[in-house]
């Protein structure tokens, strides 16, 4: 798939589910809108949404776990349905993305070559979120950037057959709601509305909200070379991409939210698989190294005392912390 096409791809998949959004409304209006429309809604978000998060992102673009075959290809599968394009332009886009954030060359950034105010703030989130797709100088070559993917046949064959499968993931809910229904029609066919168009609508603007409001608004924990941010209203919708300074400070841990309270439903399904045998190699950051480099922007406050003290023990943990940068830029570079 070259640029061309891919951008009549992301546009098809941008406006066909945004005219959907509008026929369902209408059909909300007048009360058509059954239980199992909620249901495929639910089920097949669920599918695309761990489709991108466990799928595109954490396992092929930054390898965070190994798993068999079939649940690979299975992953892939679900995250092409939520149709944001091939996983080899999407894994090379991100890989690019992580190596130059918020930095000359970053194929979404909010905050490069934007006037200031307001009026370039929009732009700039608008760029992010998803101008870029449309950006006819965008080149993300997957050869140079995810040449491990592309040297996987079952990622080039989603690749090729990339319309088709996204097509699957709207018919699919229309089955199931026929299925469920035994043999409604109506149910079919506002599954594929709900299920299907609408559904493509949620998760791909949830997903392009990582890339914008994730790199404008919300909490810093670690200091990142980037704008990355963590946005907590965000993470039960986005399966935890949203805590996204997270995932800046420490791009291959498969658990995006790091502590406790920081929901991410993606690392529960890591989690899943490795409990049941299905995954292993999972990368995981140590507690340690995780609060040296969260220690390592505490800002300064209080007594002139404490402000020495805490001085004194950055000083202490810096060299530590530094290993731990260095570590990160190298997993994160996967050529
Ligand atoms: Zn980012
Ligand atoms: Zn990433």
């Amino acid at each position: 798939m070259d640029g061309r096409e891919h951008r009549w791809f992301i546009l098809g998949a941008s406006l066909i589910p945004l005219i959907a959004v509008f026929g369902a409304m209408v059909l909300l209006w007048n009360r058509i809108f059954g239980w199992t429309d909620l249901l495929v809604l639910f089920i097949m978000y669920a599918i695309s949404g761990f489709g991108i998060s466990a799928g595109y992102h954490r396992m092929l673009t930054h390898r965070s776990f190994e798993t068999y075959k079939p649940v690979r290809v299975a992953l892939a599968t679900a995250g092409v349905m939520a149709g944001q394009g091939p996983p080899l332009i999407w894994a090379a886009h991100h890989r690019k993305h992580h190596r130059v954030a918020d930095k000359e060359g970053d194929p979404h950034s909010p905050h490069l070559d934007f006037e200031p105010g307001l009026k370039g703030a929009l732009a700039g989130l608008w760029h992010a979120h998803l101008g870029w797709l449309f950006d006819d100088k965008l080149t993300s070559d997957p050869m140079r950037y995810c040449p491990d993917l592309v040297r996987e046949k079952p990622l080039r064959l989603l690749s090729q057959h990339l319309v088709l499968v996204t097509a699957a993931g709207v018919v699919l809910p229309g089955l199931i709601a026929y299925a469920v229904t035994g043999g409604d029609l109506r149910a079919l066919l506002t599954g594929m509305l709900w299920g299907g168009l609408v559904r493509i609508f949620l998760i791909n603007h949830m997903t392009y909200a990582v890339n914008s409001v994730g790199h404008y608004f919300g909490r810093r924990r670690f200091e990142t070379t980037d704008e990355s941010r963590n946005v907590a209203w965000l993470s039960l919708p986005s399966f935890g991409e949203a805590w996204h300074n997270n995932h800046h400070a420490f791009p291959r841990s498969a658990r995006h939210g790091m502590k406790w309270y920081e929901v991410d439903l993606s690392a529960v399904l890591i989690w899943s698989l490795e409990k049941t045998g299905l995954a292993w190699k999972v990368v995981r950051i140590d507690h340690e190294r995780m609060e040296l480099r969260e220690a390592g922007i505490s800002r300064v406050t209080g007594s002139a005392r404490e402000r020495q003290e805490l001085l004194e023990s950055q000083q202490r943990i810096a060299p530590l912390a530094e290993r731990g940068n260095r570590q990160d830029t190298s997993l994160v570079d996967v050529e």
